[in-house]
Formats: structure tokens, sequence, C-alpha cells
């Protein structure tokens, strides 16, 4: 069985890209060009320097002392928490810039929700002096103002998405009405391994240090290059795709995908897309999405704004169908109070995403001698007022 992306851009049945006519000059010089540019030298080295001294890698793999002896197993986190600007998000976009500007490109577009993509986005822009546009629902500019004031000091133009529920999907339409009307000088950003062919790939394949790290600090750790167990959590899927990419042939070690259920898979209010998702195309991929029986999405649902999709990238619904991965669903109530128990027994403060893999260890049991890496995907600032509602702190 291939876990990979196949030659046609289509992970089993999934991927491919369902695009207007329109777009087709725009996606095919990047699928023409991606590989080729990714495997430059030059590209190489320029990527890994500035994954190094500007994002902070390798991030490190923390063996987690105190919460492994709370679950009777080894438990590793790898800290992507630890980035410049506090996710794995940086990692995509650095290699997106370099891309485009090996393209000649020199205006860049991204479309946000939470605003992460967004501030990961404008802050490749200004490093490398290019004019970065933001879309963003006007709902999500209300409920996410200070990522809209960091994307503004970054000297991103923030355009708010006026129509339909003015939420991501609506940016998303945004942006892809920008990038037909720019076919020349722009180059659009995507933040997950979502979207048209080659976006999956190519974000998967920037994100794929993840993996290439966690292989050789195992190595230094444990003796061992592999895990027995790797859990991430799942919005788009991006940072799931990063810590699996190089294990994904490798069937001993057991990958496992969560999702966000809300108030509850079944409860109406929760982003648990491959569960309750039936395929269709979103974002100019065939994939597992929330609809309703005609066809329309359905909007999620999740405590944390990262998880808050109704999609998930092609690769995930392929390992969701093969079984390749397990895939789990963790509510609001389970995240936050796993998110709080990392920060009591290891004092480190998760995103709420990160606290929906956390929580898989309180609802799976393993091996006293399993060894397990988990993503910690970003750090808990940004969640900061969240968790105080939550608490009562
Ligand atoms: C955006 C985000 C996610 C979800 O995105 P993926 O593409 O599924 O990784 C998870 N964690 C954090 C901290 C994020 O910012």
């Amino acid at each position: 069985m291939n876990y990979n992306i196949n030659t046609r851009g289509y992970y089993g049945e999934f991927g491919g890209a369902y695009i207007p006519e329109m777009l087709y000059p725009n996606v095919e010089e990047l699928r023409q060009n991606y590989l080729k540019v990714m495997d430059e030298p030059e590209f190489q080295k320029e990527f890994n320097q500035l994954l190094k001294d500007y994002v902070g890698r390798p991030s490190p793999l923390y063996f987690a002392k105190r919460l492994s002896e709370k679950y009777n197993t080894k438990i590793y986190l790898k800290r992507e928490d630890l980035n410049h600007t506090g996710a794995h998000k940086i990692n995509n976009t650095i290699g997106q810039i370099l891309m485009a500007k090996r393209l000649g490109k020199h205006r860049i577009i991204a479309e946000t929700g939470a605003g992460q993509h967004g501030v990961a986005t404008a802050t490749v822009c200004a490093l490398m002096g290019l004019e970065c546009i933001v879309y963003m629902g006007e709902i999500d500019i209300a409920r996410q103002a200070p990522n809209v004031a960091r994307m503004k000091m970054l000297g991103a133009k923030v355009i708010p998405a006026l129509s339909g529920s003015r939420t991501l999907k609506d940016a998303t339409n945004e942006a892809i009405r920008d990038w037909i009307n720019n076919p020349i000088d722009t180059h659009y950003i995507i933040g997950s391994v979502v979207g048209p062919h080659p976006y999956p790939d190519m974000v998967a394949r920037f994100q794929s240090i993840i993996s290439k790290e966690i292989q050789w600090q195992l190595q230094e750790h444990e003796q061992t290059s592999q895990p027995d167990y790797i859990i991430a959590c799942v919005g788009g899927g991006s940072n799931a795709a990063g810590a699996y990419y190089h294990f994904l042939e490798d069937t001993d070690v057991k990958l496992i995908a969560v999702e966000a259920a809300g108030l509850g898979v079944n409860s109406g209010e929760s982003a648990a897309t491959s569960v309750l998702g039936r395929e269709g195309i979103i974002h100019g991929s065939k994939t597992l999405l929330m609809q309703t029986k005609d066809g329309q999405i359905t909007e999620p649902y999740s405590i944390s704004a990262g998880l808050d999709y109704p999609g998930v990238g092609p690769m995930h619904s392929h390992l969701y169908k093969t079984g390749r991965a397990e895939f789990m669903s963790v509510t609001d109530d389970q995240a936050m109070t796993a998110g709080l128990e990392l920060c009591q027994l290891e004092g480190i403060i998760p995103a709420i995403e990160s606290a929906h893999a956390l929580a898989v260890l309180e609802q799976k049991s393993f091996q006293p001698n399993a060894i397990i890496v988990l993503s910690l995907s970003g750090r808990g600032d940004k969640d900061l007022e969240t968790y105080i509602n939550h608490f009562k702190l």
C-alpha cells in the first residue's frame, strides 16, 4: 500500500486539482516547478539556514518525565511550540516564500481563519520584503483582534471577506478570486496540507522536517529511530503530515490522528471531519468533508480555532480510509483538561489544538515500554483568554 502521493496528485482516491479553468495556469506553473525547485541545492541551503537561524530548529524532542509517569509509558513531546511565531506553521510559510521568490513572484496572498496562518505568512513577507495581502472573514476579524493587529504590525494588508458566513471559506473564495485576477506576479500561500495538487504534497514536504528530526533525535534518546506511536492533532493536517511523513510506509509505527469533537461528535457542534464527513470537493481537492445531504458545507465548531475546519487534507482522508492511521476525536472539555494537566505536570502551556492530541493519553492505554512521540504543534499564549474563561482563572 502506498500512503504517499502518486504522480497524478492523488492519495488513493483523494486529492487532485478541482479548480476553475482560469486558475489552471497558476496551479500548473507551481506543479511543474515545485519538486525541481525544492531539489536545488541553493534552495535547500537557504531553507535549512532559515529553519535553523530564524525559526530556531531543530525543535527539541523532550522526554516528558512526569507525564510519562502519570500514564505509565514513555512520552516524548516534539516541541513545535518553541518555533518562532509559536507553532509549526512557520516551517511551511518559510518554504513557500522561498518557492515564490524562485518563481519570480513579488506579491503574496493568503487566507486565514483564526489568524495563525495569516501571522506566519505576514512574518515571512516582512522577512523577505514582499507585499502581503491576507483575506479574512469579517466575523473572524472581530473574533481574532490580536492576530489582526500582529499582521498589521508586520506590514500585511488584511482584507475582510464580506460574503456568505464571513468566515474561513469565504476568505478562501476571495483569495482564489484574487489569484485568478493576478496570475503573473502573485503566489498564494496555503497554510495546511489542503488545496489543489501540488499544495498538499508541497506543504507535507516542507513540514516533513518534523519527522526527519524525530528520527535522529529518537536515535539519541532511545537508540532507535522508530517510535511505536506518533500522535498529532488534525485541522487541515499539516503538523500531523510533518510528524508522520518519514514513517508513512513503516507500518510498525502506529499513527494516531486526533480531531476536534467540539461539544461531542454527534452534537451538531463539532469538527470531527473524517468520522462525520463524506467525500466531496473543498478548496480544489477531493477529500472528506462535513456536508449536508445536498452537499452544502457544514459550519464546523471547536473551541480551538485551528481545528475548526470543515475538511481534512487528502493525505489524511486516505490514511483514514485505508486504516493506516487511527482517528480519534476529543471534545472541548477533554482537550482543556489535558492542556491544563500539561501545564501542571511539565510547565508547558500548550495551544488548545495540541491539547487535543494530549487528551488521547487519557483515552487510550499504552504499554509501559512503548515509545510515544506527540506533536506539540503550538504554544498556548494565544489561547490564554479561552483558558481563563474555561477554568474561571
Ligand atoms: C493551525 C494549527 C493547527 C492545525 O493545523 P494543521 O494543519 O492540522 O496542523 C494545529 N495546532 C496549532 C498550534 C495550529 O496553529
